[in-house]
């Protein structure tokens, strides 16, 4: 790791702001599959590596590239290749799942 990269990493919920403004739900909690290792997290558990224009999402466990998400003047750029799925709660438990 350099030092760069540690001005630039945080968790995934440091991109909740712009993910926001592209999904209409909670993005942090919506859960990806690693096309790189399959591992099962919530967005907000992703690293998050920032630069001018947006963010990468990484992988904890294999650092693959989930989520791509960049703004350019009024467009926005999603490259979303490094996930398998997203699961996106809409607040209700699912059956046979526990609330919260
Ligand atoms: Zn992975």
């Amino acid at each position: 790791m350099t030092m760069r990269d540690d001005e630039t990493r945080l968790d995934g919920n440091a991109a909740a702001g712009l993910l926001d403004e592209v999904f209409r739900f909670e993005m942090t909690t919506t859960r990806t599959v690693c096309a790189g290792c399959g591992t099962v997290a919530p967005v907000g558990a992703l690293m998050r590596y920032g630069h001018e224009m947006g963010a990468i999402l990484r992988c904890a466990g294999c650092d693959t590239a989930i989520i791509r998400v960049a703004r350019t003047g009024d467009r926005y750029w999603l490259d979303l290749r490094g996930t398998v799925s997203l699961r996106i709660e809409d607040g209700a438990p699912a059956p046979g799942e526990p609330a919260g």
